[in-house]
């Protein structure tokens, strides 16, 4: 460890500025981070009221020396540079932040090195020491901050409610220890172990800690050796690709947000499959004086030198990945054929589309794509344009009654459906009726979505939500963030009709569930409720979200049920008409439309 000294003026006046200390997980990401820089293999977090009462730091790293100890609170003091900033390779190199944090905190720290016999323990106020003692303690650093912003209303009144904060910093905790598999990170929040990392420097066994075991499913490996070049992690394989999906790139051992990889590697994901939506946490290792670290002391972007060729080499590592999990799999499983093509064009065709005669898939899938019912502009469509534009009824369109708008669907219809020839259920969803000239679909989820939805919330607002207590309780896997804000909300999730507590580290369990859920799979429910309390930015009251929450639960709920025998569908309309709006889903797509008998005459050449 060097000793700290003061920045040249020359190179004060290069550093990009900017605050670095504006909540409590701002403070605690630059305390990680000179642990990080001071070689520590273990770090112990707790933190307080979301870090407004406390932030402490332990680490087992190289200590402070004694004699520096004033100067790491002085601006622009660093150990870590000297000359320029053209190849840095620490987290820190403007001397900045506790200077800074002293200023919005009170900090006490304990501090010793390896070659001095006694360490020392200081308390400071304002980049000031106001008091110190030598002391005997370990080798490493404790730097505990308390009261942020106490002093200054200004900035504490910014400052979000504590479980807002606590998630920012489980984020921030979450970032360092992904992007150090090699360090062992602990974080406790308000008494709670959030998540643990052993420092064993194993990727998959680190993601398994901090994201979740589902976040290890399904992952493959990248390796591009392209000296000097280096990218080395996992990304999701074909059979999981989502819509909630995880981004991690470390670039060098610091943390880093690049839309322009998260882009590349979307892309080459979309040719090989068809879609993005890919996983990855990708360790990139580059020479120092390529990257530009010196962008912005709070953000977590960086300037990449030769940016093209990095992008070009991560798409080339993503491919051979891909390409290698492909050629594994047995033939019958692989949906989808590439062939290397040029970078521009697309190098996936769907199987099916060769076995489709040409003619069929044009005018079928317009037929097909016509009854969604959706698209005005449609060749069919325009073709009736005059009638349209001349108020007769078209042959096909949206019908349906929203927001007091009215139209031929309306609740004498649902009434008269429910008595009229049942034909069957098309694409296991919706329910087609024959009634005089039309066929009337009612798509069997959305109607579904709305009975359940107005029932749940009724209940929900009279606070009579009736539950389900499970024999056996549904164990699953969340990622600690969510598992953090269960037991954050858990009375208010309990209001809802879910009961649930940690089961152990990295797990859940859900000892009861609303009633109305008892014949579906609630895994899915509990996840995106867990999701979507996270997601939360703003300070608002749980009530306020309520709904929401119960239309996200009905809403996945129906997502997995499958086919319906006609009784049901019958009991379903019935249901439907007894609801306030049985015109859509509680997102607000219609629920019932119709096509008239022309529309097949038309079809078919008739007229
Ligand atoms: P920077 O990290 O940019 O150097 P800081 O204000 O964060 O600036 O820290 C100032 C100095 O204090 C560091 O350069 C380092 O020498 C010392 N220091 C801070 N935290 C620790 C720690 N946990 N272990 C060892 N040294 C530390
Ligand atoms: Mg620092």
């Amino acid at each position: 460890m060097n000793h700290i000294e003061l920045l040249t003026k020359e190179l004060v006046d290069k550093i990009a500025a900017g605050e670095v200390v504006v909540n409590g997980a701002s403070v605690l990401k630059e305390l990680i981070e000179n642990s990080i820089d001071a070689n520590s293999k273990m770090i112990s977090i707790i933190t307080k009221n979301g870090g407004k009462s406390l932030i402490k730091v332990v680490d087992n790293g190289d200590g402070i020396y004694k004699e520096d100890i004033q100067k790491a609170f002085l601006r622009n003091a660093t150990s870590k540079i000297t000359s320029s900033l053209d190849s840095i390779g620490t987290l820190g190199f403007r001397g900045e932040a506790l200077a800074s944090i002293s200023f919005a905190a009170d900090i006490s720290v304990i501090t010793k090195t390896a070659d001095q016999q006694t360490g020392i323990m200081a308390h400071v106020l304002q980049n000031k020491i106001i008091s110190q003692n030598e002391i005997s303690c370990n080798k490493g650093t404790v730097i505990e901050v308390r009261d942020l912003f106490r002093t200054i209303p200004a900035r504490f009144k910014y400052l979000k409610k504590d479980q807002l904060e606590t998630i920012e910093i489980i984020d921030v905790a979450t970032k360092i220890a992904l992007a150090h598999p090699e360090t062992s990170i602990k974080l406790e929040c308000d008494g709670k172990e959030i998540f643990y990392t052993s420092g064993n420097a194993d990727i998959l066994s680190c993601m398994n800690s901090v994201l979740g075991s589902e976040s290890t499913a399904e992952m493959i490996c990248v390796d591009i050796d392209d000296a000097p070049l280096f990218v080395h992690g996992y990304t999701s394989s074909s059979n999981f690709i989502t819509e909630k999906r995880f981004q991690h790139i470390v670039l060098n051992g610091r943390y880093i947000h690049s839309g322009q990889i998260n882009r590349a590697i979307d892309q080459t994901y979309k040719e090989y499959y068809g879609k993005s939506g890919a996983s990855f946490l990708l360790y990139i290792q580059i020479p120092y004086h390529m990257v530009d670290v010196n962008v912005h002391p709070a953000k977590l972007e960086v300037k990449l030198l030769n940016e093209s060729l990095i992008l070009m080499l991560i798409k080339q590592g993503i491919r051979d990945a891909l390409k290698k999990e492909f050629l594994l799999k047995e033939p019958s499983q692989n949906k989808v054929i590439y062939t290397e093509v040029s970078e521009s064009e697309p190098v996936i065709m769907e199987e099916i589309a060769d076995y489709i005669p040409k003619k069929m898939v044009s005018t079928q899938a317009q037929a097909f794509s016509d009854a969604s019912f959706a698209d005005k502009d449609n060749e069919l469509n325009s073709a009736n344009a005059d009638q349209l534009e001349t108020d007769e009824p078209p042959f096909i369109h949206r019908e349906q009654v929203s927001h007091g708008k009215s139209s031929s669907v309306n609740k004498e219809l649902i009434a008269t459906l429910v008595n009229m020839p049942y034909i069957g259920n098309a694409f296991g969803l919706y329910a087609m009726f024959e009634m005089g000239d039309n066929l009337y679909a009612v798509d069997t989820h959305a109607a579904h979505e709305r009975v359940l939805y107005e029932k749940y919330l009724k209940s929900y607002q009279q606070k009579a939500v009736a539950t389900q207590p499970l024999m056996m309780p549904i164990i699953i896997p969340l990622p600690s963030k969510q598992i953090y804000i269960l037991s954050q909300y858990n009375e208010e999730v309990a209001d809802i009709g879910f009961e649930i507590d940690e089961f152990d580290t990295g797990n859940i369990a859900i000892r009861s569930i609303p009633y109305y859920f008892a014949k579906y799979d609630v895994r899915p429910i509990v996840t995106e409720i867990a999701d979507e309390i996270v997601s939360w930015q703003t300070n608002d009251d749980f009530s306020k979200r309520s709904e929401h929450l119960i239309q996200i639960a009905c809403h996945n709920a129906v997502r997995g049920s499958s086919d319906i025998s006609e009784n049901e569908v019958r009991a379903l309309l019935k249901d439907l008409y007894e609801t306030e709006m049985p015109y859509t889903c509680p997102h607000g797509r219609p629920i019932i439309g119709k096509i008239n008998q022309k529309y097949f005459m038309k079809m078919f050449e008739r007229i």
